[in-house]
């Protein structure tokens, strides 16, 4: 991770450079931030610095030996250690290193539940266990194998049990020779005082507005104002502009493919069914389900609109315009029938499917009762 890939957060990068120009970096660092910061990014890039023989006054080369294994999280003289979910045959986080290497190079701003649910663990606890003590003294005993120091990066550090804080203190209060730790911390109280005692605090604040923009309009291709939209609901958080960003794609999606549906499938337009269809087909379980999901909602958005009144519609833009031409399509007669045939299309997904059988039934289902209307006895 170079510097100048940290979004933001100049002033921080300014301190931690001063550190290496002064050649006073201290043993032991806390960085406190909010999530979706960039601290675990920011300790990367200064891990990266400090251990660079090509540096520069602001970043680090980038090509060098040294780089070259930073990049792809593997130097020797850089360890980790992180919360895991402890069981009888993993204890320490070593044993999850190529698991930690693919989440984070795919996605240095993870959060703790992202990463959690990486391991497909979401509903359940991890903490850094007592036993990463004696891993973390093994880790740094070993010799220096290629750069000056050997650093000790502990990510989400309120996360150790106190039997474990309590053996860290013991190690940070006699550090060995020529080792730092990084320490990265969310929830200060969650910390034992101790140990925020015996390190040198780096405050990170949430990212600026500014530069939180400009990354989603360099790294992703938004506009200036879509991405201002997104800024002003992501609260300085990269993560969280992440997933508005493909919550937003994913309902842009899901509109377009809903009013591709009901407009092939009324007619039945044998041709545009069948590209529907095809292209349904290659979007993956979890899409389509989450399309069926969407589905049911326009249905239910649909009756609202027609029994209760627009007050109760809390829809805007481009998907109120559609809803209100296709809520006359949905009546008494017809709704019931597509509400299960959506729910009926989702289990089936669930059951391994095929996905092209189950998509055309969906168009002829819908063909049959887009066509239904009202009776006068309803
Ligand atoms: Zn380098």
């Amino acid at each position: 991770m170079l510097f100048s890939e940290i979004i933001g957060q100049e002033e921080v990068k300014q301190r931690l450079l001063q550190t290496v120009k002064d050649s006073r970096i201290p043993h032991a660092q806390l960085f406190l931030a909010a999530e979706g910061s960039g601290a675990l990014a920011l300790s990367l890039a200064y891990a990266q610095y400090i251990s660079c023989p090509g540096r520069s006054e602001s970043d680090s080369c980038g090509k060098c030996p040294s780089c070259v294994k930073y990049n792809k999280l593997a130097h020797p003289d850089l360890h980790f250690v992180f919360p895991i979910i402890h069981s009888k045959d993993l204890k320490v986080s070593t044993h999850l290193l190529p698991e930690w290497r693919e989440a984070v190079t795919d996605n240095p701003y993870m959060s703790l539940f992202q990463w959690y649910e990486f391991l497909e663990a979401e509903n359940k606890q991890g903490n850094i266990g007592v036993e990463e003590s004696a891993e973390i003294l093994r880790k740094l005993s070993l010799t220096t194998y290629e750069a000056e120091y050997k650093i000790m990066i502990i990510w989400i550090a309120e996360k150790m049990n106190i039997a474990a804080a309590n053996k860290l203190l013991k190690i940070l209060e006699e550090p060995p020779d020529k080792t730092l730790f990084l320490m990265i911390c969310e929830n200060e109280d969650q910390l034992l005082r101790t140990i925020v005692s015996r390190t040198q605090l780096v405050k990170i604040r949430k990212i600026e507005d500014n530069a939180l923009k400009q990354a989603l309009v360099d790294r992703k291709g938004l506009s200036p104002a879509d991405a201002m939209r997104i800024v002003h609901l992501a609260d300085g958080n990269y993560n969280a502009a992440l997933q508005l960003l493909s919550e937003n794609e994913n309902a842009a999606f899901n509109l377009a493919a809903f009013q591709e549906l009901m407009r092939a499938a009324y007619r039945f337009d044998t041709q545009k069914v069948m590209a529907w269809v095809g292209n349904m087909a290659t979007i993956g379980r979890e899409r389509q389900k989450n399309f069926l999901l969407y589905a049911l909602h326009v249905l239910r958005e649909s009756l609202l609109l027609n029994y209760s009144g627009p007050q109760l519609v809390k829809l805007e833009g481009e998907e109120l315009a559609f809803i209100k031409k296709f809520a006359p399509f949905v009546n008494g007669a017809n709704c019931e029938a597509m509400i299960n045939e959506l729910n009926r299309a989702s289990i089936e997904i669930e059951r391994n499917a095929h996905p092209k059988i189950l998509f055309t039934d969906l168009a002829l289902k819908f063909n049959e009762l887009l066509n239904i209307k009202q009776t006068a006895a309803q």
